[in-house]
């Protein structure tokens, strides 16, 4: 039996690096699909590649921003318009944001960041915890990060909106866990999708490339985790199979946090 056979799975950032990964994860074990993002040339693509690999895959997509809670409103009742339920949910949208010392951070990249990042994962879980607890099940899985967790340096708005994240996580994974609805978080390091390629390029320039490798030298594994490992880990905690783990923040990272 697929653990995702007659599941609803909606996916936040689905259109690239680690929410295509995990669409594609679950999909291949039968789940039905609702993609969000705003890149909606992202969202057709992952599509596609699902149904290369899953002809009878049914799945939804919905552009939308998820710093605007009325759209996060919006994608949440058309994937229950849809579908009538929604049995996982990977909180994952997010960004970046420019480099910076504290210090010459711009006021308004750290609002854009954590208005993302942050203020995103919150209207989400908002929305989707009324549609769990009144079904009395569900899987919700944010995606904070190992500078939600330690301390990276030169992403001040990062940071305090990844640590945000885990906040958010522990606080209300305590108040719905009676309800059958557990809450967990991700924490990754390095992994190598298109939002890492362009961290790497704001160090390395033309040269992101040898950035990267010095980037990983300091990594116990020596290397970038791939998106189909955090498919994996995630596809496991939005299952069945993970439903007493709640208000838990896993690492993801090949032991990177435990170095800095
Ligand atoms: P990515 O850039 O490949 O994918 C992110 C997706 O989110 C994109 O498709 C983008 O269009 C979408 N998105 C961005 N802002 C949005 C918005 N306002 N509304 C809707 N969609 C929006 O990046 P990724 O590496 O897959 O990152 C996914 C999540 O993982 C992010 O929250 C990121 O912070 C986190 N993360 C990534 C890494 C890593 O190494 N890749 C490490 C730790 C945490």
């Amino acid at each position: 039996m697929e653990r995702f056979q007659d599941k609803v799975i909606l996916i936040t950032g689905g259109g690239s690096g680690l929410g295509k990964a995990t669409a594609l994860q679950v999909a291949k074990e039968g789940a039905i699909l609702s993609l969000v993002d705003l890149n909606e040339q992202g969202l057709e693509e992952t599509k596609k590649e699902i149904l290369k690999i899953v002809p009878n895959a049914k799945i939804t997509l919905i552009k939308a921003n998820v710093a605007n809670e009325e759209e996060v409103k919006n994608y949440v009742q058309e994937t229950i318009n849809q579908f009538g339920k929604i049995d996982g949910f990977f909180n994952n949208a997010g960004i970046e944001g420019k480099q910076n010392l504290t210090e010459d951070f711009s006021t308004e990249e750290f609002e854009k960041v954590v208005n993302i990042n942050l203020n995103g994962v919150f209207y989400g879980m908002k929305h989707v915890l009324k549609v769990m607890k009144e079904q009395g099940s569900g899987s919700i899985v944010n995606t904070a990060s190992v500078g939600g967790i330690r301390g990276v340096g030169n992403q001040s708005g990062y940071a305090a909106s990844k640590h945000g994240v885990v906040g958010l996580t522990r606080n209300s994974g305590i108040e719905y866990g009676e309800y059958g609805v557990s809450i967990k978080a991700i924490a990754p390091g390095a992994i190598l999708t298109p939002m890492v390629e362009g961290s790497l390029k704001q160090i390395g320039g033309e040269n992101w490339e040898e950035a990267g490798k010095e980037f990983v030298s300091v990594n116990p594994m020596k290397r970038f985790g791939k998106p189909e490992e955090v498919g994996y880990l995630v596809a496991f905690l939005l299952s069945d199979h993970a439903g007493f783990i709640n208000a838990a923040v896993i690492p993801i990272d090949g032991g990177q946090s435990y170095k800095y």
